[in-house]
């Protein structure tokens, strides 16, 4: 099993999860939660994400930073390759012309 990433939050991780398992990449959610082990001080942790199978540790990486990389797209705003208009990011049309925003 090799550790794949930090997440931000549990909502992170399980969509990560699920993205990595839509490949058959098996996956674990490890230290959101406390161990419960006596004596051990409590701390803030992120859930971090591991994968049990190493052989597919290389693809994983490579999924989580395609995805991670969508998630950034989808937020930040663009330019229309037609017109050079700048469109806010929630838009995926060109309100000056009415190209679709370019993909990828
Ligand atoms: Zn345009």
């Amino acid at each position: 099993m090799k550790r794949l990433y930090e997440c931000q939050d549990r909502l992170q991780a399980q969509m990560l999860r699920d993205a990595l398992a839509s490949h058959h990449i098996h996956t674990v959610i490890l230290g959101d939660y406390l161990s419960g082990a006596a004596g051990e001080l409590s701390a803030i942790q992120f859930p971090t994400l591991w994968v049990v199978e190493d052989d597919d540790f290389t693809l994983a990486r490579q999924l989580v930073a395609r995805y991670l990389t969508e998630l950034e797209v989808e937020r930040a705003d663009w330019r229309c390759p037609h017109c050079g208009e700048q469109i806010d990011a929630p838009f995926d049309i060109c309100w000056n012309c009415s190209t679709p925003r370019p993909e990828g």
